[in-house]
């Protein structure tokens, strides 16, 4: 089985050999395929711009890769401005004796995931390092917000309902299961959220704000959502899509699901009169199709999140202290 060495990363001949046979293959473009300093690209009006680093093991999971994972992440995030994603880079720092068909693989899988993002990869770095044969990978995006388009943390006002768009946990379950060895069907919700997106714009629906839920959970990006808006959520526990199996699995394991991150869910906050439409409009939608009103923004100049439990009682939501699981994305 082919390695990566030293020598892949040294700059000469084995490096630029391994471009062209793995990068070079699976993310030909026309502005990449210049190999320039750096990618020209022709840009008008606002942009959002993002960046996140993918340290995820194992490297492929149940629903997914970190090729995949690395797309959808940053895509994700500028697509929560309401901007349309339009170019990735992309830095991989590669552990000495990483096996090269695994990152054929890996690469492959971003290269399938960008298309379908309809985003084009401009430019690349790769260095080697040494260690166990793992792989780490930066990715950084623009995406082009149309114009009137308004969508911010801090847009919140009292009588606005949340809409999550399906089952909590389920991409930190997977990772968790596969690091422990647990054996279940528990599959990774990772996914590009431009579908929903999609509805809800063509849709013409108002959207105030819009959030992926990763790391940290629903109940630390609520939490960041009411600060930001200076205002009061209150969650109804009932309405918060779970699935049995992560459920069960949460359930053995003492964890909360709200406090679990997935790579393929989404909480919406629409004007109320708004809210039974945008649900219908989310729910038509492969990504969207367990979507819920699972809240509602009640009071102004208090930022906090509370939940009426099951049983009719009132608890508070805070964020996410301490370490969570490291490494799921
Ligand atoms: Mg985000």
């Amino acid at each position: 089985m082919e390695k990566i060495t030293m020598a892949h990363g040294s700059g000469g001949k084995s490096g630029a050999e391994l471009m062209a046979r793995i990068f070079g293959k699976h993310f030909k473009n026309e502005i990449l395929d210049k190999m320039e300093d750096a990618a020209v690209l022709e840009i008008n009006g606002r942009i959002a711009f993002s960046t996140d680093t993918f340290v995820v093991t194992p490297t492929i999971f149940e629903g997914g890769d970190i090729g995949k994972l690395c797309i959808c992440g940053t895509v994700n995030d500028l697509l929560m401005m309401g901007a349309v994603p339009k170019y990735l880079t992309c830095g991989f720092v590669l552990e000495e004796g990483l096996d090269v068909e695994l990152l054929d693989k890996i690469v492959e899988s971003m290269a399938a995931t960008a298309k379908k993002a309809g985003v084009t990869i401009v430019a690349g770095d790769t260095k080697v390092v040494e260690g166990h044969g793992g792989l780490f990978i930066n990715t950084t995006g623009i995406g082009i917000i149309p114009e009137g388009r308004d969508i911010s943390a801090s847009n919140c006002k009292t009588g606005d309902k949340l809409i999550l768009s399906g089952t909590l946990g389920d991409h930190h379950a997977c990772i968790l299961s596969a690091r422990m060895n647990v054996e279940n069907n528990i599959k990774s919700d990772c996914a590009v959220l431009a579908p929903i997106c999609n509805a809800l714009f063509d849709g013409g629906i108002e959207v105030r704000t819009m959030r992926d839920v990763t790391r940290g959970g629903l109940g630390t990006i609520l939490n960041e959502i009411a600060r930001s808006s200076s205002v009061h959520i209150n969650l109804e526990e009932e309405s918060i899509p779970v699935s049995d199996e992560v459920s069960g699995f949460c359930g053995i394991m003492g964890l909360d699901p709200l406090y679990m991150g997935n790579e393929g869910k989404m909480i919406i906050v629409v004007p109320g009169e708004k809210a039974e439409k945008a649900l219908e409009l989310v729910r038509g939608t492969e990504e969207g199709k367990n979507a819920a009103i699972i809240g509602t923004v009640t009071e102004e100049k208090k930022a906090s999140v509370t939940m009426t439990t099951r049983l009719g009682g009132s608890r508070i939501v805070d964020v996410l202290y301490g370490e969570g699981l490291p490494r799921i994305c």
